[in-house]
């Protein structure tokens, strides 16, 4: 009993070989809404180093205009000092004048000579009088001057110190402005990140959404009750139709690359020609127009269990659009590839369609064409068509 309930389990997981991680619209959704919360804190960051920048620039202009007004201050004090330094070689001279306006003999003993003319004891005194008033006044402002220009030339250095801290303050906020850029750098390069993550999720809800999974219906369950529900399968493209080309794809035993013909080419019938999905799916992918290969409808499936993704190529049009849902009657564009697509496309010499069959989703399991390649299959044996050359008229 034990055993049997292992086999089945085992039989179970064998079945779903392709399966994706369980997931539901809800949680999509969730998830979508994170990833915006993720992306809202990065671009909060981003605003916040921007402002921090800004205000570091303004603390540095700030710092520049008081380097300016300290460099005035020291012309205005070094201004100041020479004037000071004049004005003592002017007091110097106009004690001199005023001794000789008392009839003085000019000379450096000057005043001396002027104490000691005097006639009389009271014209001594008063003399002397004089002479220390006149002195202490002068000996007063050279004082006061000296004084002056000895804070000039304390002032001098304390602007000195001051312009280098200044300068140093100014290295520090370039600096830290030049970390922020850098900052702003890896939140940008974070933030876009996390918007390609955003934009496959939202593909990814689009898809589960447009084939009506319910919203807490895991996709596995949503998958295989569409499948039963639509009762799908494969089914031909086109209504007639013979094999021109068989799909020829392999890894070279030689040069262990990739070549040969990427899908099988059907043929009988005109341009225009109605070209059906052959499995129900999504539109996963359109390419338009290409040089080669020309106009292109790519529908991601789910058959059997296991993803596809069939491509159509060399269309004459379009007739269907991105994520669109398609069934089996839907038709996703018409035959090209004769004179109708010559205008763009060089890789094609005659009207047919050109179907190619990978496993897995191109867009969701992989993204470059190189990696499509690599997954392709033969549309051939997997769908059911005749042999080359053989005709079909029904597309079951
Ligand atoms: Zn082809």
């Amino acid at each position: 009993m034990k055993r049997k309930v292992l086999i089945i389990i085992f039989l179970l997981i064998l079945s779903f070989p392709f399966s994706i991680k369980a997931e539901t619209i809800a949680q999509k959704r969730k998830e979508i809404a994170n990833l915006k919360a993720q992306y809202q804190a990065q671009q909060n960051k981003k605003k916040q180093a921007s402002n921090d920048i800004k205000s570091d620039e303004a603390s540095i202009k700030n710092k520049e205009s008081e380097i300016q007004t300290n460099q005035q201050k020291v012309t205005a004090a070094e201004n100041e000092s020479a004037q000071l330094t004049k004005d003592i070689a002017d007091g110097k001279k106009e004690l001199e004048n005023l001794m000789s306006a008392y009839q003085l003999a000019s000379g450096d003993n000057v005043y001396l000579e002027y104490v000691f003319e005097a006639k009389s004891y009271e014209d001594l005194v008063y003399r002397y009088a004089i002479m220390e008033q006149v002195m202490s006044y002068t000996n007063g402002k050279i004082d006061e001057y000296k004084d002056k220009i000895k804070k000039n030339d304390e002032l001098k250095v304390y602007i000195a110190d001051r312009q280098v801290q200044l300068n140093n303050q100014i290295n520090n906020l370039n600096n830290e402005i030049a970390d922020l850029y850098d900052d702003i750098k890896k939140y940008d390069a974070y933030a876009n990140d996390i918007k390609d993550d955003i934009n496959d999720a939202e593909q990814f809800l689009q898809w589960m959404v447009n084939m009506g999974c319910k919203e807490t219906e895991e996709l596995s369950a949503c998958q295989a009750r569409v499948n039963s529900t639509n009762n799908l399968g494969w089914t031909k493209p086109l209504i007639k139709g013979k094999i021109t080309s068989y799909f020829g794809y392999r890894i070279s035993p030689i040069t262990g690359k990739s070549e040969g013909h990427s899908g099988t080419d059907i043929g009988g019938n005109a341009e225009g020609t109605k070209v059906y999905a052959i499995a129900s799916g999504t539109v996963c992918k359109i390419v338009k127009k290409s040089s080669c290969g020309g106009n292109q409808v790519y529908v991601c499936s789910y058959v059997n269990g296991k993803k596809y993704t069939a491509c159509y190529m060399h269309l004459l049009t379009i007739n269907v659009s991105l994520y669109q849902t398609v069934y089996t009657n839907t038709v996703v564009g018409t035959v090209g590839g004769g004179k109708g697509t010559r205008a763009w496309e060089t890789c094609s010499t005659g009207a047919h369609l050109h179907l190619g069959l990978g496993t897995g989703w191109y867009g969701s399991d992989y993204t470059t064409y190189t990696q499509w390649k690599s997954h392709l299959i033969d549309a051939r044996t997997t769908i059911g068509l005749p042999k080359m050359g053989v005709w079909w008229y029904s597309r079951n």
